[in-house]
């Protein structure tokens, strides 16, 4: 493998997780197998014992897996990861390890919607404790903590309302009361954040979004810091199934070549129109962790090297004049999911975030008019005129 532990960002994308190939592929082959033949018995025990190294069968591990695996953990600069089949089985997967009855666990109140629905049938079914608080402000984690707290589940940016939560202060507030860190780093990508040199001790991605980008693939991750916890979640991901296939491996390790690019771009279209819908007469507020009116700019200028390419924000008419410019868009897409290179536009409160019933939503600010925007990798120019005619119908 290439020497890829003190080279930039924009280098390990291109070559982190490579492994040599026996033909000198330059790329990492797809193998498209279920189970892997053992020379013997006595192979085939030695490899179940664990006293020689090998594949055995690939929910367990996979060569193509594996590269894209060794790809992500270096870009996040962990030890280890684990493909996961979506960013919800990711979140399954680190609840299911580190949650058991009478647990307690702190979650930002705005996090992506199925994370909330997941964390109340395992408070339902489980008797898991939840406490959804607003991570922004830190000191509601240090006020939630209770002496059964394992896990501090925190999304920043948070998912719809692109909110900020600060990492070194809340890992430090976790750690000095016995519990773990997690961080969904969706929003950011490894590009924009390393959440695990802010303190935190889990890290995952829906790689469905930025770390693919090209909205052709469902897929998460999960980094993990040290060999114990990597033992720990891959023997839960083995029982609980939840694994990534080689093929959509394969892919998004081929999208991650051009993740770094493709985030300078994001942020700097993402900026562009964030400052011009705040500009715009019709425009009531936007949050956009770029703008210096973000409510965490200064907490965004420290643990993030970009903006990102998530915007918030809501027109002066509410509700009905975000339905207008939603259904006026012809360039920017009305579809669910984010960070491919496509502009994507959608409406929180009836879409991505309807199952949180609207007293949750209140709570987390997540309001009727909303609209939340995915700045793709186009012309800027062309993005701003297509959302300029929408907002002269509104
Ligand atoms: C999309 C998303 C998820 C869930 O990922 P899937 O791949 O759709 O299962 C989790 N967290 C965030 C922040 C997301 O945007």
């Amino acid at each position: 493998m290439l020497p890829i532990s003190n080279v930039d960002d924009a280098t390990k994308v291109i070559h982190a997780g490579i492994p040599e190939d026996a033909h000198g592929a330059v790329i990492p082959p797809i193998y498209q197998t279920s189970t892997f033949k053992f020379k013997n018995v006595d192979h085939g025990a030695q490899l179940f014992a664990g006293k020689t190294e090998g594949f055995i069968y690939t929910r367990m591990r996979n060569p193509t897996i594996e590269a894209m695996e060794d790809s992500v953990a270096a870009l996040e600069g962990g030890y280890k990861a684990l493909g996961c089949a979506s960013g919800m089985a990711a979140v399954h997967t680190i609840f299911f390890a580190l949650l058991g009855q009478g647990d307690h666990v702190i979650c930002s109140e705005a996090v992506y919607g199925p994370t909330t629905t997941l964390l109340k049938m395992m408070s339902a079914k489980y008797g898991v404790e939840v406490d959804f608080v607003d991570t922004s402000h830190a000191e509601n984690v240090r006020t939630a903590i209770k002496p059964n707290t394992k896990l501090v589940f925190v999304e920043t940016p948070s998912n719809p309302t692109v909110l900020v939560s600060d990492l070194e202060e809340i890992a430090f507030i976790a750690h000095r009361n016995g519990a773990q860190l997690a961080v969904d780093n969706t929003f950011s990508s490894p590009i924009l954040q390393k959440p695990l040199a802010w303190g935190a001790d889990i890290v995952m991605h829906s790689m469905t979004k930025f770390l693919n980008g090209h909205a052709d693939v469902v897929a998460g991750i999960i980094v993990v810091n040290d060999e114990k916890q990597y033992d720990l979640f891959r023997n839960v991901l083995n029982q609980l199934g939840g694994v990534i296939d080689p093929f959509n491996s394969f892919l998004v390790h081929r999208g991650i070549k051009t993740l770094a690019l493709r985030m300078e771009r994001h942020c700097e279209n993402a900026q562009r129109i964030a400052e011009w819908l705040e500009r715009h007469p019709k425009v009531d507020w936007v949050h956009f962790p770029g703008l210096p009116s973000h409510p965490q700019y200064e907490i965004a200028q420290k643990q993030m090297d970009g903006p990102g390419g998530v915007i918030a924000f809501e027109l002066k008419g509410g509700l009905n004049a975000g339905k207008t410019v939603m259904n006026r868009v012809k360039l920017c897409q009305l579809a669910v999911s984010l960070g491919g290179v496509e502009t994507l536009i959608q409406h929180p409160a009836s879409m991505t975030h309807a199952s949180m019933g609207p007293e949750l939503r209140q709570q987390s600010r997540i309001t009727d008019g909303l609209v939340r925007i995915s700045v793709g990798i186009e012309n800027v120019g062309d993005l701003i005129a297509d959302l300029d005619q929408a907002l002269a119908a509104a």
